[in-house]
């Protein structure tokens, strides 16, 4: 790190020597951001095209949110549920209609609202489908990332993810994703659910092929399963619609949401359903401290309005179409061997005999562009929605300078 400025690499040395190394960060320290941009402790600025992996969808401190959780915060921030609060009528309300469903269940990251789909799929299976006890099945798919909790990295089909961390969950099975002949094969009468993300975001912005997502709808209604849509980085605009099943006109029976319903201030995610689904749920059976807190309610009730305009949506087909209109013509001119995705989102393999993703993205830095790699040379984007035209068009240049050696 002798290259580093004083200060940062000094940062950077203290945060090494006293956390966890379940990280491997960009070098670099950031301290201020606002919009797409950032600024390090030395006061250099950076266009933000990871976006906190989707939760930044509206970008930095949007002063939407902002002013939400302001006020929310002179109010009250904190009942448990133990006690009904005045935010929570909204919150669930107004979410649930966002998504075409009638009910809501609150948490807080990404991963425990997964948790929480499976333990609806579960109960659902046992006391409204009639599994036998202890017998259910969930199908996933191969590829899959739906966080890092010990049963969810017990279905995950990356050995860094899941390595070390057995004895693993039983009652997942795990098939190749895209492939409607295998879920198909796979879906039994003890499934109580197939869980899928309609475009795999970690595995590098993997697209399924179109009908996937319809065959899946298909196959579940007709076996008496659920189809649960893990849209914790693909919704809430990045794809250009609200949520990415839309593109292939599927409504599934549970969205899993996370990330960007938290507006980049703070966690917040739900499972969201029908009445019937989530009603196998009694008092006693599932909670969280957090969940559905005021002050989650109140920024998210911001995040509801904001992408019941429809702007943001908009914006993310639009701006996509620039992404990957450049991306296609980088593709023909570098190294790069294939580019995936929707919306404002995009990923990109770069030919290993070029560099790694790691590589990229620290040339990236230095050239004050961030994204993070996701598979060894695959990097992914997801510029914040809010981001300006000519800013996209600017890092653009950058990456196509990085790989072409302009
Ligand atoms: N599900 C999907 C599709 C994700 O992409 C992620 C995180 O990247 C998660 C679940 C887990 O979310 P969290 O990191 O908030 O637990």
């Amino acid at each position: 790190m002798n290259h580093l400025p004083p200060l940062t690499a000094s940062l950077i040395a203290t945060a090494e020597a006293h956390s966890a190394h379940n990280y491997d960060p960009l070098p670099v320290v950031l301290a201020r951001a606002e919009g797409a941009w950032l600024t390090d402790v030395e006061g250099r600025r950076y266009l933000d095209l990871l976006a906190g992996y989707s939760a930044l969808n509206f970008g930095h401190r949007h002063p939407r949110l902002i002013a939400a959780a302001k006020a929310q915060l002179d109010r009250v921030t904190l009942t448990s549920r133990a006690f009904h609060h005045d935010q929570f009528a909204a919150f669930c309300s107004q979410l649930a209609e966002l998504c075409g469903m009638e009910a809501v269940l609150p948490m807080n990251t990404g991963a425990e609202a997964v948790e929480t789909a499976v333990k609806t799929a579960r109960l659902w299976g046992y006391r409204v489908k009639g599994v036998p006890d202890g017998q259910a099945r969930i199908v996933v798919a191969a590829g899959n990332f739906h966080g890092r909790t010990t049963t969810v990295v017990g279905f995950s089909t990356d050995p860094e993810a899941r390595a070390g961390f057995g004895p693993y969950t039983p009652g997942f099975d795990v098939v190749p994703y895209g492939d409607v002949a295998a879920l198909e094969a796979a879906v039994g009468d003890r499934t109580v659910a197939v869980l899928l993300e309609p475009i795999q975001g970690e595995a590098g912005v993997v697209v399924p092929p179109p009908g996937y997502l319809a065959a899946a709808r298909r196959i579940t209604a007709d076996r008496g399963a659920l189809l649960m849509a893990d849209e914790v980085q693909s919704g809430l605009g990045r794809t250009g619609r609200t949520f990415a099943c839309e593109h292939e006109g599927v409504r599934p029976d549970v969205y899993i949401l996370g990330k960007a319903l938290g507006g980049g201030v703070l966690p917040v995610s739900a499972v969201v359903s029908s009445r019937a689904v989530l009603d196998v749920f009694t008092p006693g059976s599932h909670g969280s401290t957090f969940g559905g807190n005021p002050l989650a309610c109140a920024v998210a009730l911001e995040v509801i309005a904001m992408l019941r305009t429809g702007e943001y949506q908009r914006r993310a087909a639009e701006l996509g179409d620039q992404l990957h209109a450049e991306l296609a013509s980088l593709a023909a001119a570098g190294p790069v061997l294939a580019v995936r995705g929707r919306g404002l989102w995009a990923g990109v393999d770069v030919d290993p005999a070029f560099g790694s993703g790691r590589r990229i993205s620290e040339l990236l830095l230095r050239r004050g562009v961030l994204v993070k790699d996701t598979h060894a040379s695959t990097i992914r984007l997801a510029p914040p929605l809010v981001i300006a035209e000519d800013d996209l068009a600017w890092a653009l240049d950058q990456l196509r300078e990085v790989l072409t050696g302009g």
